[in-house]
């Protein structure tokens, strides 16, 4: 098999060692990745430093121009992209083509968000003290961004961190995930096709034993990370002068009150409860029905989860496919075993591939309810009424995206105000998300925020002028 290249200061390059990449499905080969050397990493970072000042200098227009052409390039390989992402990841070609279209609207707002970068002018002689003088802030990047990034989006993600650091003029280098680093590789191509300054972006596959150099490595002050919470929280404990971003993980609950719509909210729920097996930092996986809606939901959401079509992730009717290994889906087995539930459906697992389970009565303290579960299942629980079901919402250590399913506003502006949680999704799941908005956690998940517009705020300082004798 040929092996894919990776991409070090905007080239092409390989390295002495191999890495096989296995197809979660059925552990067939789908990519041979080479590995950077020590000599190449340091040819990045070296040119992503000596590149800083002539990439914050660099033309909006020209920003703007090479993000719109990644995403029409994206767009272009759409469907190359999405058997690539499915080859390495496992998930369904539905999931994997939506996944695609995203990465193409990420680069797409990121070139109209750089046509809008501006600054703020501000007259100071509103102050005595500032008679003839007026202030430019200009928003400016704290300088390379290191990206790193998870196996279970690892186009969107990757594409969430790049795309809003060129529009802000930031050099970035891509650490991808090693299970999955095919489709972050690819963009490094369609990258290269840009004409963006040597030493603007690079690609490093490097294993994780290895990822700590480039954390501590000062000539990249941002890290900006998504993936699981105890390596996040380690990165910004051992980098503490460092502007750290961290999306990590949570146990993302849906409230159903008596006023929804029930079939709705069952398929909702259902759906992405298990959409990519459950491996999304908000699927749902904890469901709190107040009053008489637990008895009509819970037949229909139950239903709903039977009704997934699971299996293959290349036929295209798949909605549910394989975890992204067999340890992952042992994991989830045993946690199911260990939660002290009643399993309403599903609970068998097969290789690498869990079935879409739904569970009652789990305890409160075992792992299913307390801990990101990153499989395809959830419980689903009867509450008195909504304040009740707010406080078991809150009564977790994550915070990332919760869903109310009601018409009333009244609960509606309840839940933005008394959930902590970095977003709200009313009428809906809370898996979820569109990639203009902004996007993070609190408490356990997470610290900054993502979203194009949101990113580029976070990748930057606000820096003053101040002009005097005016
Ligand atoms: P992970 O933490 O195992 O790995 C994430 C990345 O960190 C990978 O690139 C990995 O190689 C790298 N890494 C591992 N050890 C490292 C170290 N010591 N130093 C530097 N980098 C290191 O996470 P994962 O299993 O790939 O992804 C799943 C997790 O990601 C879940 O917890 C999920 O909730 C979270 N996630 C969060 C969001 C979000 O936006 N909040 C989105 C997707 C996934």
């Amino acid at each position: 098999m040929d092996v894919t290249p990776f991409w070090v200061a905007g080239k092409a390059a390989t390295g002495d060692e191999r890495v096989s990449v296995a197809h979660p499905y059925d552990g067939r080969e789908v990519g041979v990745v080479s590995v950077p050397t020590e000599a190449q990493v340091e040819e990045a970072l070296a040119a992503a430093y000596a590149v800083r000042r002539e990439a914050a200098a660099l033309p909006l227009h020209v920003r703007a121009e090479a993000l719109a052409h990644v995403s029409r390039r994206l767009e272009e390989r759409k469907e190359e992209l999405a058997r690539l992402i499915t080859g390495e990841n496992g998930k369904p070609l539905l999931w994997a083509r939506a996944e695609v279209g995203r990465a193409v609207s990420v680069f797409r707002f990121a070139a109209e968000e750089a046509r809008r970068w501006s600054g703020q002018v501000q007259r100071l002689d509103t102050d005595p003290g500032g008679a003839g003088r007026m202030a430019y802030t200009a928003r400016v990047p704290y300088g390379p961004v290191l990206a790193i990034t998870p196996f279970n989006f690892p186009l969107n993600l990757t594409a969430h961190k790049v795309a809003p650091a060129i529009a802000v003029g930031a050099p970035v280098v891509v650490k991808p995930a090693p299970a999955t680093p095919l489709s972050a590789l690819v963009l490094g191509e369609l990258l290269a096709e840009t004409g963006l300054p040597e030493g603007m972006f690079s690609v490093l596959p490097v294993p994780n034993e290895r990822a700590s150099a480039l954390v501590q490595d000062e000539r990249l002050p941002i890290v900006s990370f998504t993936g699981s919470g105890p390596v996040g929280w380690s990165i910004k404990d051992s980098a503490p002068r460092k502007h750290v971003v961290l999306e990590l993980g949570g146990n993302a609950a849906a409230v159903v009150c008596p006023d929804a719509d029930l079939d709705w909210a069952a398929q909702r729920i259902a759906l992405f409860a298990n959409y990519q097996a459950g491996q999304s930092c908000i699927a749902v996986q904890r469901v709190y029905a107040v009053g008489d809606a637990y008895d009509a939901l819970l037949p229909k959401v139950v239903a709903a989860v039977e009704g997934l079509v699971t299996g293959d992730p290349w036929r295209e009717e798949t909605q549910v496919g394989p975890l992204i290994s067999e340890d992952a889906a042992k994991r989830v087995e045993s946690w199911v075993a260990a939660s002290g539930g009643e399993v309403l459906t599903g609970g068998v697992r097969d290789g690498a591939a869990y079935s879409p389970t739904v569970l009652t009565g789990v305890a409160a303290d075992s792992q299913v309810s307390c801990e990101e579960v990153f499989g395809p299942v959830l419980f689903v629980e009867r509450v008195a009424d909504v304040d009740e079901a707010f406080a078991k919402v809150n009564d977790s250590r994550y915070g990332l995206q919760a869903g109310v399913f009601t018409r009333d506003l009244a609960t509606a502006f309840q839940a933005q105000r008394d959930l902590d949680v970095g977003g709200v999704i009313i009428g809906d799941v809370p898996s979820y998300r569109a990639d203009q908005m902004p996007y993070g956690g609190v408490k356990d998940s997470g610290t900054g925020r993502e979203g194009v517009a949101s990113t580029m705020a976070d990748f930057t300082y606000e820096k003053v002028m101040v002009l005097t004798g005016l």
